[in-house]
């Protein structure tokens, strides 16, 4: 349980609560000092809360209000990046792992944007083309075994083409296929995955200086890399407009990002 108290006007913690029992003994903390933790509606009296007296609760004068840095108001008090005012976490945006009040946040967000460079759609159509030649290779190495099999059944139709033995032969080619296509999906959805998670973008991006983050500039989770994924196959399903519109939005977004709320941005 961690706490937090009021000290000169100012909120002081988190502190844990041995550190508080130790506080109060030392003087430090005293009935009327005001605390708090996450679960409280408010900001009140050492005394109400913690019970040195229970029957005062209910008798004590009115609580003076509370300091202005800390606002009573549920939730962990956090800090912004800014300006260092203290806030409850509730009151404060989140970019990637930078907390920002409101009132910086205008400031902040236009920075944020005006720092970014978007990769537009020619040079992500590169990188796609760079992946597509890697995974291709891979791949294609993966299937050899596929491609003899169904080899050897080509070849024995070959040599004995009855129209029985052809009609018997369909479901083994048709799950050849199958499990090609199945291998092909798995290996470029694990690509993706594996390289946005580890370094933001895949080896195709990376040649070429892209990244791809979240709106916000934040890293890329695995959840959000497999459900970018399945949004890439539906920009493709779209005759490629999904990937085209790209080179006309303004951040460079492409259907699977509008949908997934990620960008791809130039890191140099
Ligand atoms: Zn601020």
């Amino acid at each position: 349980m961690k706490w937090f108290y009021a000290e000169a006007g100012k909120q002081v913690g988190p502190v844990e609560e041995s550190a508080l029992d130790d506080l109060v003994r030392q003087g430090v903390v005293r009935d009327d000092t005001l605390v708090w933790r996450e679960g409280m509606a408010a900001w009140q009296r050492h005394a109400a809360v913690r019970g040195s007296s229970p029957g005062q609760a209910s008798a004590a004068p009115p609580l003076p209000a509370a300091p202005a840095a800390a606002p009573a108001s549920a939730g962990y008090i956090r800090y912004c990046s800014e300006c260092g005012r203290a806030f409850p976490a509730s009151q404060l945006s989140t970019f990637g792992d930078v907390l920002v009040c409101g009132q910086c946040q205008p400031a902040y967000s236009q920075r944020l944007s005006g720092a970014r460079q978007f990769g537009g759609f020619w040079i992500r159509f590169l990188a796609i083309i760079i992946d597509a030649i890697i995974i291709g290779v891979v791949s294609a190495i993966i299937r050899i075994p596929l491609g003899l099999a169904g080899l050897g059944v080509g070849l024995g139709l070959g040599r004995n083409p009855d129209p029985n033995q052809v009609l018997a032969a369909v479901p083994a080619l048709m799950s050849l296929i199958g499990l090609s296509f199945f291998i092909q999906m798995a290996l470029s959805l694990a690509y993706d995955v594996y390289f946005l998670t580890t370094k933001g973008a895949t080896p195709g991006k990376m040649a070429l200086g892209l990244k791809v983050t979240r709106a916000d500039g934040g890293p890329i989770s695995a959840g959000l890399a497999v459900a970018r994924y399945f949004a890439k196959i539906l920009s493709g399903l779209t005759l490629w407009i999904g990937f085209i519109i790209a080179g006309f939005d303004r951040e460079k977004r492409s259907l699977h990002d509008h949908i997934c709320g990620t960008r791809v941005v130039k890191v140099r």
